[in-house]
């Protein structure tokens, strides 16, 4: 079954480059901050954020040995404080997978003003090409605001930007959905 995560990996694959510097927003146990580490090779970078020391912890074990990938233990919605000054204009992608981390306390998730905060800040560090992807979690109460606030955020984007939603249709309960924004021009 495809995923919407996987539905984003899919999305975001052809404009990833070795050499080329990236973002894992929510890294949770750090399975795309691994997928971009191989993806971009030792000459690129990861960043990769979270809030949670336990999940940065079981990520770091993950990504062992790669020099590429710098794990920051903060919000995303630091991201303009916590990225490198010279990472403006060069990050080709920035990963969110929203809400909880499953198996992890379910207390610890996304929010709609953090997220959008992140997005907001996250659209100065994109390349041209460069893309934001969002795996939305719209079956849970904060999770439907979030998304909501997603989608009418990026269904405003500027003309420098492209904004794209994906979503599964036959679910009973509102299943996941993927927002893609992609910076077109300057
Ligand atoms: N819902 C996904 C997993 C999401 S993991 C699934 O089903 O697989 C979301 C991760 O975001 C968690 O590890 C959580 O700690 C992290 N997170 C929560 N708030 C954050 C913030 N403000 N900045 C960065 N990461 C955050």
């Amino acid at each position: 079954m495809l995923r919407a995560t996987d539905m984003a990996q899919l999305l975001v694959r052809p404009v990833i480059k070795p050499g080329d510097w990236v973002v894992d927003a929510t890294v949770g146990n750090g399975h795309d901050t691994l997928w971009l580490a191989h993806l971009v090779g030792p000459e690129g970078r990861v960043f990769g954020f979270d809030v949670q020391p336990d999940a940065l912890a079981e990520a770091a074990q993950r990504v062992r040995g790669l020099p590429q990938v710098t794990l920051i233990l903060g919000g995303h919605e630091r991201l303009s404080e916590l990225l490198p000054a010279n990472a403006k204009g060069r990050i080709t992608a920035v990963m969110f997978n929203l809400g909880y981390l499953p198996g992890a306390d379910k207390s610890i998730v996304t929010t709609a003003i953090t997220t959008l905060t992140a997005i907001k800040h996250g659209l100065n560090y994109l390349a041209i090409g460069g893309q934001i992807t969002l795996v939305l979690y719209p079956g849970h109460f904060r999770g439907a605001e979030e998304a909501a606030a997603v989608r009418v955020h990026a269904a405003q984007l500027p003309g420098d930007f492209t904004a794209a939603h994906y979503g599964w249709i036959n679910t009973l309960r509102p299943g996941p959905e993927l927002v893609v924004i992609e910076r077109v021009r300057e």
